[in-house]
């Protein structure tokens, strides 16, 4: 036997013999939650009645979740306000500032007074969520506005409003005008691997009105990429990219019994909270695992000696074992 060979074989008993590989424990933090290929937030601006009546049972019947941009103080919110305030927020749905009145700004004071207003009735509807929190921010459209940026940005970094992506290019009967074409730009967001938005006024009904038949393949093209596609609010997935690309995951410990990681990340921890989905190379006879970070403990089964799993950057180290 040449010793070449003689030296692989061995190589190969030593592997038979331990349970542990030197790739066992590699891990990478995941492009988007579960592992999806692409981020996708459904926004409908104005807080209008068409959302209650067609947007909100379409998405509860789907599982399916969308970002509202609320004005509290116009005239036409009065008739839904009981469902803004309580079904909205138990039904899981994200509630962005869009000022109170929709009626635009001319000076610093006034914007102070029209972000203010909405920032505190959305903390107000939303006592169980900590707070400060980052909350989503979108500039009301035609009508004026005539802050100076570096105001507007001081006042957007003072109340943790972040901006969301442009409307040009992503809004609901200006960029798309058919079903087929707001189905595209969810292959579009795949194939990129980005997160993209779509923005809505009407539904069915309102102002700027896509129809309810767009809407609906809109849906449905959404639940036929579920496994590509995270759907989610802008806060969840702007908080995932940052921390995404802030964060750095380390092997700190690894036995035959378990694998220990540690979740490190520079984004501020009280704003950036969002949990990380982390993929794992675990030992073929891993088949079902615990993990285990601080008092939280699931159990995950591997797929194809991956774990797929959630973890908290920042917070206390990863333990996995067989379960
Ligand atoms: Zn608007």
């Amino acid at each position: 036997m040449s010793a070449i060979r003689l030296l692989s074989s061995l190589a190969v008993v030593a592997t038979l013999a331990s349970t542990i590989a030197a790739a066992d424990g590699d891990t990478r933090i995941a492009r988007w939650k579960d592992d999806k290929a692409a981020a996708i937030v459904l926004m409908f601006d104005d807080s209008i009645p068409s959302h209650v009546k067609n947007v909100m049972p379409e998405l509860k019947k789907r599982g399916l979740t969308g970002t509202f941009y609320i004005n509290p103080g116009a005239g036409h919110f009065a008739a839904t306000r009981s469902t803004w305030e309580k079904d909205a927020t138990a039904d899981g749905y994200e509630l962005g500032n869009h000022t109170m009145t929709h009626k635009g700004a001319k000076s610093l004071a006034d914007a102070e007074r029209e972000i203010g207003g909405c920032h505190e009735w959305i903390r107000t509807v939303t006592p169980a969520m900590p707070w400060p929190r980052l909350v989503s921010w979108a500039q009301p459209g035609g009508c004026p506005w005539t802050v100076d940026k570096a105001d507007m940005d001081a006042l957007l970094a003072k109340n943790h409003l972040v901006k969301r992506p442009d409307f040009g290019g992503r809004g609901a009967t200006i960029a798309f005008k058919s079903g087929p074409e707001y189905v595209a730009h969810l292959d579009k967001a795949i194939k990129a691997g980005s997160m993209e938005c779509i923005i809505y006024h009407g539904v069915g009904g309102d102002w700027l009105a896509a129809t309810m038949p767009q809407f609906v393949e809109l849906l449905d093209g959404m639940e036929a990429r579920k496994d590509k596609l995270w759907v989610t609010g802008h806060i969840p997935a702007h908080q995932y990219a940052i921390e995404r690309d802030a964060a750095t995951v380390q092997v700190s410990a690894k036995t035959t019994s378990k694998i220990a990681l540690t979740l490190s990340c520079t984004a501020d921890p009280a704003l950036y909270d969002q949990p990380l989905t982390l993929v794992t190379s675990v030992p073929a006879s891993w088949t079902a695992c615990i993990v285990t970070q601080g008092k939280t403990s699931s159990e995950v089964a591997a797929k194809a000696g991956a774990l797929i799993f959630d973890a908290l950057p920042g917070s206390e180290p990863i333990v996995i074992t067989k379960k």
